[in-house]
């Protein structure tokens, strides 16, 4: 398939701010703009085009009721770089049939909104919608830091905030799902490989911790006086570290510490961090949650602190469809060489629909140095079209299986 990297550099026109740096956050002008280019794109190859209730934008081959889906997102973090999200459209849209193959029984596209969730904090938004997995009070209650609500930018856009969950009948369109995305990690690197093909998105559990203790003189407070807050939250860090094995999946991080009303000069009298675990196995994340929340604890009581724990984020791992894992190892086995069968440790829109029961795959292309969420990201314009290539046959392959 030839084009996807001058698609990609079309997209990434949108939302530029230097050589390898673009900010495409959702539902700002750059995303919206991005999302009506990719429509009239595929317009322009003969799909039937819609936007569904919540902005997700669907093409479908002429006169058919569903298809598999090849699709990804065009929203960015801040000071993004070219190719996550951007690379599966791209693919998507160069993998697409052309002329007697892009009938009734060819492949869509789909282009979810909001993945990265990070203007309103939700993310995973329009693949959530569309699996059914969102709440109206999600979307009413969502408000950015300068305070403009969700609804009302939708609202001013041309959406009505109330049926953003409507987007759910949506997925009868997909007979399947496949994605291609940056891996976003060096195991492809490692391999030497330039493709792999994701077995199961790992599950991820984030857990809030509170820690109270007593605020007090920095320099008068004696040791034995001391209640420092920060001292469980520090254990826990140490912990999350503690339990992670190089080659094994299981990765704890601790990446939002707050010390409110903090100074140099005061001991810490209360402390907060979130703590994210994320694993391929329920079982070994659950382990490594209650070995790390202990140290905690431990830490708490030996410095007579308080520590509450609060779960406020929890995705069981999910599968991907055997028959996309098999139409995807095929297809990459012939385009890139002998793919790796890899975990996502990172969410994608895919975990949604393969919990909502659409069979869902997904392909990686090789990241170089595993750099993401930065304009340093790179994969090699030889690998993206190899990816597309293997998009494209796999798409086809399964058509034809479900
Ligand atoms: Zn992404």
């Amino acid at each position: 398939v030839s084009g996807v990297w001058d698609l990609l550099d079309e997209i990434n026109r949108f939302g530029a701010r230097g050589p390898r740096e673009v900010e495409r956050i959702a539902w700002t002008r750059p995303e919206i703009e991005a999302r009506a280019w990719l429509a009239e794109r595929c317009r322009e190859r003969g799909l039937e085009v819609s936007l569904d209730e919540a902005g997700n934008v669907w093409a479908l081959p002429p006169g058919a009721e569903a298809a598999v889906i090849m699709g990804s997102h065009l929203d960015t973090v801040p000071h993004a770089g070219r190719f996550d999200g951007a690379l599966g459209i791209a693919a998507a849209l160069a993998a697409l049939p052309e002329g007697e193959e892009s009938g009734a029984g060819g492949a869509g596209l789909v282009c979810f909104t909001d993945e990265e969730g990070v203007r309103f904090g939700l993310g995973m938004t329009g693949s959530r919608a569309v699996a059914g997995l969102l709440d109206d009070d999600e979307v009413a209650r969502a408000v950015d830091r300068d305070g403009a609500a969700l609804a009302e930018v939708l609202r001013q856009e041309g959406y009505d905030p109330a049926r953003v969950t409507a987007a759910s009948a949506r997925r009868r369109q997909m007979s399947a799902y496949l994605e291609l995305h940056v891996e976003q990690g060096r195991r492809l690197e490692r391999a030497g490989v330039a493709l792999g093909v994701v077995g199961s998105i790992a599950g991820l559990a984030h857990v809030k911790v509170e820690v109270r203790g007593e605020t007090n003189h920095a320099g008068t407070t004696a040791p034995e006086d001391r209640r420092d807050a920060l001292v469980p939250v520090a254990s826990l860090v140490l912990a999350a570290q503690r339990t992670m094995a190089a080659g094994e999946d299981l990765v704890a991080t601790v990446g939002d510490v707050s010390v409110p009303g903090g100074a140099p000069n005061v001991i810490p009298g209360r402390a907060a961090c979130v703590l994210d675990v994320r694993s391929p196995r329920a079982e070994r994340l659950e382990r490594a949650l209650a070995t790390i929340i202990a140290a905690g604890r431990d830490a708490a009581e030996a410095n007579g602190c308080s520590l509450e724990a609060s779960e406020v984020k929890r995705f069981a791992p999910v599968a991907m469809d055997g028959r996309a894992v098999e139409a995807l190892t095929d297809a990459a086995a012939t385009e890139g060489g002998e793919p790796v069968l890899l975990t996502s440790m990172a969410g994608h829109d895919a975990m949604n629909l393969a919990r909502a029961e659409v069979p869902c795959g997904m392909l990686f292309v090789r990241s170089r140095g595993g750099v993401s969420h930065s304009p340093e990201e790179w994969s090699s314009r030889e690998d993206c079209e190899a990816g597309a290539r293997a998009l494209r046959r796999a798409a086809a392959a399964l058509a034809r299986r479900v």
